[in-house]
């Protein structure tokens, strides 16, 4: 079983095809997407993704922007805010509007892979709360 699909989002070719080999070696599948219309765009393709490592300075829309949109669309995808010196007011920012996490760049490989696996635990736990629910929900109309 994958331990985790995640969606890459950075403006930084380099940054992606680095990541990109050490997370997939780690039994990881790995989407990417090099702007914020393209991530919105992968998000819609690919049901299965579960968290979103999101740059926070992007071109085309600035990683709060894609935050709110991320967790308004997919409430359930979680969000890792990937941030750089000047910009961690917007990870502060971030976790405020439902961001699970956030890390600096450079960031090693060993604690975005802890912190991909906590926002997958965090997701998959998320979804378990819900399916029990409907399922009492469903017994209790039953009785
Ligand atoms: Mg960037």
């Amino acid at each position: 079983m994958i331990a985790a699909n995640i969606l890459l989002v950075d403006d930084d070719a380099q940054f992606i095809d680095v990541m990109k080999k050490r997370l997939t070696v780690r039994n990881m599948e790995v989407f990417h997407a090099g702007s914020g219309d393209e991530a919105m765009q992968k998000l819609a393709i690919h049901g299965e993704i579960e968290v979103v490592i999101l740059d926070v300075k992007m071109p085309d829309r600035s990683g709060m922007e894609m935050l709110r949109v991320i967790k308004q669309q997919y409430p359930l995808v979680e969000v890792i805010m990937l941030t750089g010196h000047g910009t961690m007011e917007s990870a502060i920012d971030g976790m405020r509007l439902g961001a699970a996490d956030y890390l600096m760049k450079p960031c090693s490989i060993e604690v975005l892979v802890e912190k991909v696996r906590e926002a997958v635990d965090k997701k998959r736990r998320h979804e378990e709360k819900i399916v029990d629910a409907q399922v009492r929900e469903i017994v209790s109309r039953r009785l």
